[in-house]
């Protein structure tokens, strides 16, 4: 596990689930702004994550194309497309529950 955000050494006390990337809730917010977030590539990255991250630059920045937000998440296109479709799946099964 992470013990201290990888950007600003924060301890991590919460065990959020932003620490996917080893980056603290404010960093992680600060490097989605920047478009660096790839420089700090989490190895499990859920899917739910992935839509966050695809719905916080999309709000930043609405005139910004899909590959464009693929591109500044660090992932293809296509891997992006997938991750958004599994989580609004699990959504969809999570509301019929
Ligand atoms: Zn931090």
């Amino acid at each position: 596990m992470v013990d201290a955000c990888l950007c600003c050494t924060a301890p991590n006390s919460n065990q959020d689930r932003r620490w996917a990337r080893g980056l603290c809730g404010t960093c992680r917010n600060r490097h989605a702004a920047l478009g660096t977030l790839h420089l700090y590539p989490t190895k499990l990255r859920r899917s739910a994550d992935t839509a966050e991250d695809y719905a916080i630059l999309r709000r930043r920045d609405p005139s910004m194309s899909r590959a464009e937000i693929a591109a500044r998440l660090g992932m293809t296109l296509v891997a992006m497309d997938r991750a958004l479709v599994r989580h609004r799946a699990r959504q969809r099964t999570a509301a019929n529950h």
